[in-house]
């Protein structure tokens, strides 16, 4: 089934979960009477200017004895070596770090250098991501991890565009290993340290187009040429992550009150100038939950499928929530023999960027008796698809998508809290 991958949480990035609702004494976030701004709905705005060299200065040093005091004790804080720094950026990835801390130190214990990752099966890189999601950034990990054993004998290469060579390193990605783990003076601008310089600097205009972010790359690039760049970078990832949150930010915590342009003009929720979200697009699916015993039917996904090499539930895109009918068929037509659709269980809901999916979870049984069925060759699909039995409890520690995850916890087939379902 080209089924979608696992639940992004909703804060991503660095970012903890926080209450809503101002607390007491927070200050005014945006100018009465204003609208929030996007750079579509109002005349253009001057072409952005760079801040003075003494307004860098100012925020630079309030910044570290900041995070010196404040900064959370988090696992790759501890031994910051680059390639502890690069798995937890990988993992950060539109996740939250609460998410992230027990994955990160399973897959460090299991993985403890760039070494034994590189040398790891794909399947097991994927287990000890499983659950997490965004597959993707675990395979170019892996992948980023022989290139640089292959390359850089390895260590992670300290010079820019050699970083920039391996797959899933990015510019943030590559200044945040470069300057936490090398001391190098290599800027990060993520979601985070974005919302900081537009609000610190008063800074407007869209951050994803390119002469707001070149500004804000050059002024990243300025903070980090004096002090400690580590130390500057986490600070402001920090203070995106805790104070100066997306919506009610703890001003009266915050290090840069002072010096705050956003804050001084009440305009605080009207920056950073985000583009507004995609529309949201309604996606219905159909699973088949075939069970023998404790052990339920799995399909590996092939290679040019969605999650290419998850385990996941044999399943079919649908043409709408209302009419299932050609997802169960598309579904059956996976396994190499006949189905019968029994019983609807429920309905399970998962949500990948601007995907909202619906997936409906029939029981099925094969038209033969179990024993003809495994005499008949089922472990691979007319497709060439991998087809396994497995208990529930074995299938979670799978490389198994997020979706079947949820089934099987959902429908008793194992332990555990059972993800979003109606
Ligand atoms: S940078 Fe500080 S003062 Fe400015 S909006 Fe963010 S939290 Fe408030």
């Amino acid at each position: 089934m080209s089924s979608p991958s696992p639940v992004p949480d909703p804060a991503p990035g660095h970012a903890p979960g926080r209450p809503r609702g101002r607390k007491p004494g927070r200050a005014p976030v945006r100018a009465p009477g204003r609208p929030r701004g996007l750079a579509s709905d109002r005349p253009p705005d001057p072409a952005p200017t760079e801040p003075p060299p003494a307004a860098i200065d100012a925020y630079r040093e309030a910044l570290g004895p900041w995070f010196r005091a404040h900064g959370r004790d988090l696992p790759w804080r501890r031994d910051p070596t680059p390639y502890r720094v690069w798995v937890s950026e990988m993992m950060l990835q539109q996740t939250r770090v609460e998410t992230v801390i027990p994955y990160f130190e399973r897959f460090v214990t299991r993985f403890p250098d760039v070494g034994a990752l590189a040398a790891a099966p794909e399947e097991e890189v994927l287990e000890s991501w499983s659950g997490l999601g965004y597959y993707r950034r675990a395979r170019m990990l892996a992948a980023g991890a022989r290139e640089v054993v292959a390359r850089h004998g390895g260590r992670f290469p300290d010079d820019e565009r050699a970083a920039l060579a391996l797959p899933g390193i990015g510019r943030y990605a590559a200044g945040a290993i470069r300057s936490i783990a090398l001391g190098a003076r290599a800027p990060v601008l993520d979601g985070n340290v974005t919302r900081v310089l537009t609000r610190v600097f008063g800074i407007r205009g869209d951050p994803s187009r390119a002469p707001v972010r070149g500004l804000l790359w050059r002024i990243a690039g300025r903070v980090v040429e004096r002090g400690d760049p580590g130390e500057l970078n986490q600070a402001q990832m920090e203070l995106g992550a805790i104070v100066c949150a997306p919506r009610d930010p703890d001003c009266e915590r915050c290090p840069l009150a002072a010096l705050c342009v956003a804050r001084r003009e009440g305009i605080i929720e009207d920056l950073p100038e985000l583009r507004p979200r995609r529309r949201t697009v309604e996606v219905a699916c159909t699973v088949l939950l075939v069970r023998h015993g404790d052990a339920v039917l799995l399909r590996r996904r092939l290679p040019g499928e969605l999650l290419p090499g998850m385990w996941d539930l044999p399943g079919a895109f649908t043409g709408t929530a209302d009419d299932r009918s050609t997802g169960i068929a598309a579904a059956g037509a996976l396994l190499p023999w006949p189905v019968e659709a029994g019983r609807t269980l429920g309905t399970v809901k998962h949500a990948i960027t601007y995907r909202r999916i619906s997936l409906e979870v029939r029981e099925a049984s094969p038209a033969e008796p179990f024993r003809e069925r495994r005499a008949a060759g089922g472990r691979r699909g007319p497709d060439g698809a991998e087809l396994t039995w497995l208990p529930g409890e074995e299938a979670l520690g799978k490389a198994l998508s997020a979706p079947a995850r949820k089934v099987i916890r959902r429908w008793g087939l194992a332990p555990g809290p059972e993800g979003d379902s109606a």
